[in-house]
């Protein structure tokens, strides 16, 4: 086999060596990548016409292959151009030549061949869902155009793809375009091999395509469809009503964004008190009137994907979309819908996913009336069917470079590479906040699209199914099933029941850590600093602010966070300030420093809480009732944020810590005082000191924002030591980073600015998220590795 544009250079050797040979022969060449759905068989056809060449192009399972003949300089020619000019969306990994013993017959022409579906054996490229390009854009608001205002405008460039596809091969009869029979006009686009619709799967017009629909809730106003729907929603949205929109990958609930009673009534109907809404803007323009993205965020936000993006806002939107930060997760719109919408209303408006609290996104039309119905005021809805639910992507700009926060529509299920291939297919199931799936087979790892947090029924079933859906395209039935440690999880127990050979336990923070070795091919011994809420360790107590040496098959603890008791256990997650008081009252305590009891009584604790509630969680911690200890990073921000005064409640995980980050003035302030101490073998970083100035700094009342500042500093220091003294014991000079308290962009930036100046190198996940929605990428990492040992 041949790699991409090497390929072509030995094929134009090869074909020049046989230059003697007669002047027509016949080749079959099958090219591997990312090759369908992205305008790759018009593209061959349009390529083959152009150099006089006969046969037939057509889609396999997954990848593209062509029958043809012609003379060996045009074959040469062509297989040249085929890796060189293939179309903006396609990626070609391999093109693999052979003869044709019977060649097409001379003047016979060149054209596309129905797909074949006999070889199940080989995998497809599934292409993910590709934003309005610039060409139906222009269509969708040229009035002489037929596809004038038709929201479901698409081309071979753009469109949806797998929130369509039921099925690979991919063509219409497999997607949710299969009830769609195409009109004499499309049809004719479909079958012109000059025409930019030549082959688009999904192509229709408002004679033959899906239609809007609108169903108002408690009003008496008859339902209406096309034009006059999407009218019906845009009066409503600007009435300041709340409208769920069945988008591409599943509802969404859309309101004014500038309009702040809106915002409020949908953050009231969805039970989503606190957690920044996402906002989509016009175009550029717009978006630089509400936010100052860099120039790598404007990059991101126009890119095909079209991820939310964290950016800077500049304010001039109402505080209750971002309550109590300056980041804003913004987009542009990606469907011909979305434009509509926008330059109708000409307003940035509030687009979240359409649930309700933390459960999966409506898909469906009847379900989404069940469960939406308490929320929207109305629906604008369509008849095409959503294949598979995909959210919206998430990124995140930190160091320069874009990292994924939450990986679905845009991006999933764009394949990944395992560094070490795994010997048999396997699925890693990942944990439980965030949820993803993997699939792998050889050296391919398939990220399915974020799930949500893996806590109920319904989200549990969607995982299901979704993970049907995509074996069975993938073609992948895993014989090995790896899966995280805590038996809690849904996750855990499904990989318990699945029927797979193996089953292959897998510590939480070692597959952080081998998420981001995988990512960038790193096979060699690591320095792992995985700092996270929570994960189960191998000794049975929580782990989440750890030091690991780890390569892909395993791990030795090398260092830790100091302990500290969670009051009531989970119960501490949604309530930073339990966990301040576990640090108060219960953090590890080492022979010879008095610790933290002296503050056992910190003032503005008192006048917060009350008493009571400070009372029973003394007894609870003195008595080591209900209070498992924990290692964590992610739960020492917390105990900061609620020290500070910031918050002592979480509306959801992580809440706490951001408002800490939020909260840190630029420039450097020094340090909090810190201490790294031998403990039973392993580095422990003796949280007392620093947490000492801190309670210290807020008795004398001392600037949040400094204080805020001083501890990112100090976490920044400790973390450069913990990997100095591991470079010192083990020789080792690369570190990968891995957990969600690195999607604090003040502590990632620093830590790896810290450490790339100290001559480590330094790894952080781009593609695949630090935040748990990696884990199953790095368990199904380290079992494709151990595959190899075994
Ligand atoms: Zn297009
Ligand atoms: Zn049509």
């Amino acid at each position: 086999m041949l790699h991409g544009r090497r390929a072509a250079v030995m094929m134009r050797a090869a074909v020049r060596a046989a230059a003697a040979a007669p002047p027509r022969v016949g080749r079959l060449i099958a090219v591997r990548g990312a090759v369908q759905g992205v305008g790759f068989r018009p593209f061959v056809y349009r390529l083959a016409v152009e150099l006089g060449l006969e046969g037939t192009v057509r889609n396999t399972d997954g990848h593209v292959v062509i029958e043809t003949a012609g003379t060996e300089e045009a074959l040469d020619e062509f297989v040249h151009r085929i890796v060189e000019d293939a179309p903006p969306l396609s990626h070609v990994d391999s093109v693999v030549l052979s003869d044709l013993p019977v060649a097409p017959a001379a003047n016979s022409g060149f054209r596309v061949a129905p797909s074949d579906c006999v070889d199940r054996d080989s995998r497809g490229e599934l292409p993910p869902d590709i934003a309005t390009c610039a060409d139906c854009l222009r269509e969708l608001f040229d009035p002489a155009d037929r596809r004038y205002r038709y929201p479901f405008t698409n081309c071979t460039n753009c469109g949806p793809r797998a929130t369509i596809i039921r099925d690979l091969p991919y063509d219409r009869e497999r997607t949710v375009m299969q009830p769609f029979p195409l009109c004499d006009a499309c049809a004719y686009e479909y079958g012109d091999p000059t025409n930019r619709r030549f082959h688009a799967e999904p192509v229709a017009c408002a004679a033959c395509g899906p239609q809007l629909a609108w169903q108002p809730i408690g009003s008496a106003i008859k339902l209406a469809t096309g034009e006059a729907a999407l009218q019906a929603a845009v009066h409503a949205i600007a009435a300041g009503h709340i409208v769920a929109v069945k988008s591409l990958g599943g509802y969404q609930l859309i309101c004014d964004a500038t309009n702040a009673a809106a915002v409020s009534l949908l953050r009231e109907r969805k039970r989503r008190p606190t957690k920044p809404l996402a906002v989509m803007v016009a175009d550029q323009v717009a978006l630089h009137e509400i936010a100052e993205p860099s120039a790598t965020e404007d990059e991101l936000l126009i890119s095909d994907a079209r991820p939310i993006a964290l950016v800077q806002g500049i304010g001039v939107l109402p505080a209750v979309v971002n309550p109590g930060t300056n980041r804003i997760g913004v987009f542009l719109p990606y469907t011909p819908l979305h434009h509509l919408l926008l330059s109708e209303l000409a307003r940035p408006l509030v687009v979240t996913s359409g649930n309700r609290c933390d459960e999966p996104m409506a898909i469906d039309n009847d379900a989404g009336l069940v469960t939406l119905g308490g929320i929207a005021d109305g629906f604008l809805m369509n008849d095409r069917d959503i294949a598979v639910r995909y959210d919206d992507s998430v990124v995140q700009v930190t160091g320069d470079r874009p990292r994924m926060i939450r990986r679905a529509r845009g991006y999933a299920p764009t394949a990944l590479a395992l560094p070490v291939p795994t010997r048999r297919p396997l699925l890693g199931v990942g944990a439980e906040l965030k949820h993803t799936f993997t699939l792998a087979s050889e050296a391919r790892a398939v990220i399915g699209p974020h799930g949500g947090d893996l806590e109920d029924v319904d989200s549990f079933d969607s995982f299901e199914r979704t993970l049907a859906h995509l074996s069975r395209l993938e073609r992948i039935d895993p014989e090995i099933v790896a899966h995280d440690l805590h038996p809690g999880y849904l996750s855990t127990q499904f990989a318990q029941r699945y029927p797979a050979r193996d089953r292959m336990p897998i510590q939480h923070h070692h597959a952080h850590i081998a998420a981001c070795a995988a990512e960038f091919g790193v096979t060699e011994p690591v320095i792992g600093i995985a700092y996270d809420g929570l994960g189960l360790g191998d000794d049975g107590t929580l782990w989440g602010g750890e030091v690991l040496i780890a390569n892909l098959t395993g791990y030795r603890r090398f260092g830790r966070f100091s302990r500290a008791p969670m009051p009531g256990g989970r119960a501490a997650i949604k309530r930073p300030a339990r966990m301040a008081l576990g640090y108060l009252f219960g953090v590890e305590g080492f022979d010879d420093d008095p610790g933290l009891a002296a503050h056992g009584d910190f003032d503005p604790f008192r006048g917060r809480l009350g008493s009571g509630e400070i009372d029973t969680i003394r007894r609870l911690v003195g008595a080591r009732m209900g209070s498992p200890f924990a290692s964590s990073a992610g739960r020492l921000f917390d105990a900061v944020a609620s020290l500070l005064g910031l918050h002592d409640d979480a509306s959801y995980e992580g809440e706490a810590a951001v408002a800490l980050e939020n909260a840190a003035a630029d420039g450097d302030f020094g340090e909090f005082a810190w201490k790294l101490r031998r403990v039973d073998g392993l580095l422990v970083y003796d949280v007392r000191p620093t947490l000492d100035n801190v309670i210290r700094a807020v008795a004398e009342r001392a600037d949040v924002s400094v204080v805020s500042a001083r501890f990112h500093q100090t976490l920044i220091a400790v973390t450069e030591a913990l990997c100095q003294e591991a470079r010192r014991a083990t020789g080792l000079r690369t570190v990968c980073l891995g957990g969600g308290v690195f999607q604090n962009r003040r502590l990632a930036a620093g830590v790896i600015e810290a450490l790339v100046s100290s001559e480590f190198h330094v790894y952080a996940g781009e593609q695949v998220p630090t935040n748990d929605g990696g884990v199953s990428f790095g368990q199904s990492a380290i079992a494709a590795a151990r595959t190899r040992r075994d």
